[in-house]
């Protein structure tokens, strides 16, 4: 089968033939439809000070897709051949403390798809079936392969309710776009979205923020206090990975306030810890991956009612064998989400 392979220390990736996997008794195979790149397929690509700490070449790389059941192993009673899946990217080992305890995002044997699983940027791919998640009819291919970012969203929007707050989502990247449609269809009463990036800004318009602010050209702290009647802000959702937009989001946080924290960072934060949180009261949530299922139905749900249309943030498809095109697009950050269609 093609796949794209990283299979040197060092940057660049192949698209290149490879046997085909096998599979164990709790295995299934997927023959892949379309795939979708991440920011992390390009830090791998681009061989980052992230991957080289992180990613032990060689390895079938992507975690996000769509694709068909064509076999499965003996003692697999999930899911049938033909069945249309998705899968929780976490392989997660369903007996630690924090499997067992209602964490399953965090569990302490995860193995992450596509980094230390064979993944998704192939013909075909195998999983154990605990981690398949069976797609709505109602969700095309081109919506379905997008759903676990789409998971990451919808768990650092909705940690805690947001009807009728007023919003500071900071990151206009994929995953910042389709927090914007979810705090929009959740009932959000305010949405401002920052972002140097003008191209993203105008999505973010069709996708329900009522304010989009360009950092490099606007006073961002000066904008919400001025949009809040200085009351500041309710929620901030920090997507961007800025030491500099957390620290916006921070001043402008309503004392009381909540901030919901999914960006991550290349180095260590610089924050004012006792005037911007303990003295204002703030709710902090760090959000990694996705709750193992719920947030899938969720995500599931506001996809196939209509109640966010992803189509403006899917800006891209390109075959998969013209991977490095959309790479370069997400690079350049002339794109919304980027797809890759993989089987016919
Ligand atoms: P992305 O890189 O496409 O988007 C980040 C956006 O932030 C970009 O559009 C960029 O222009 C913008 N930005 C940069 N500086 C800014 C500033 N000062 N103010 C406002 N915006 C600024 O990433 P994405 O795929 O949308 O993911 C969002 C973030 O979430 C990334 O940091 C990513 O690494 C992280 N992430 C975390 C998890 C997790 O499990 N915690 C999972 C997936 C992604
Ligand atoms: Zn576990």
């Amino acid at each position: 089968m093609k796949a794209v392979v990283k299979r040197k220390s060092a940057k660049g990736m192949e698209f290149v033939e490879v046997p085909t996997p096998k599979i164990g008794l709790r295995d299934v195979l997927i023959k892949v439809s379309i795939a979708s790149i991440c920011g992390t397929d390009v830090h791998i690509y681009d061989w980052s000070r992230w991957a080289q700490q992180r990613f032990i070449p060689p390895r079938i790389i992507g975690h996000e897709f769509v694709g068909i059941v064509t076999k499965i192993g003996e003692e697999v009673t999930r899911v049938k051949i033909g069945n249309r899946v998705s899968a929780e990217s976490h392989l997660y080992c369903g007996h630690c403390y924090q499997c067992q305890n209602g964490s399953i995002e965090v569990c302490q044997n995860f193995k992450l798809l596509g980094v230390d699983h064979d993944g998704t940027f192939a013909e075909f791919l195998v999983l154990p079936e605990h981690v398949l998640w069976k797609n709505d009819p109602n969700i095309p291919d081109e919506w379905a392969t997008i759903q676990e970012p789409f998971g990451n969203a919808v768990d650092t929007v909705l940690s805690e309710d947001i009807s009728a707050k007023t919003v500071l989502i900071l990151g206009a990247g994929p995953i910042g776009l389709f927090a914007t449609g979810i705090a929009k269809a959740s009932g959000a009463s305010l949405i401002i979205l920052s972002d140097p990036n003008d191209y993203r800004l105008n999505i973010g318009k069709i996708m329900g923020a009522d304010i989009t602010a360009n950092p490099k050209k606007q006073d961002i702290v000066k904008l919400v206090l001025e949009a809040t009647k200085n009351n500041g802000v309710d929620v901030v959702l920090e997507f961007s990975g800025s030491n500099q937009a957390l620290n916006q989001g921070l001043k402008v946080i309503t004392p009381g306030g909540r901030l919901s924290l999914l960006g991550i960072y290349e180095r260590r934060v610089n924050i004012d810890f006792n005037k911007d949180v303990i003295f204002k009261k703030l709710r902090i949530y760090g959000i990694t991956g996705r709750k193992v299922f719920s947030t899938w139905y969720k995500t599931s749900r506001f996809l196939s009612s209509g109640l966010v249309d992803v189509s403006p943030i899917i800006t891209h498809q390109f075959p998969l064998k013209d991977y490095e095109k959309g790479m370069k697009l997400m690079r350049d950050g002339k794109c919304g989400k980027v797809i890759l269609t993989v089987g016919e």
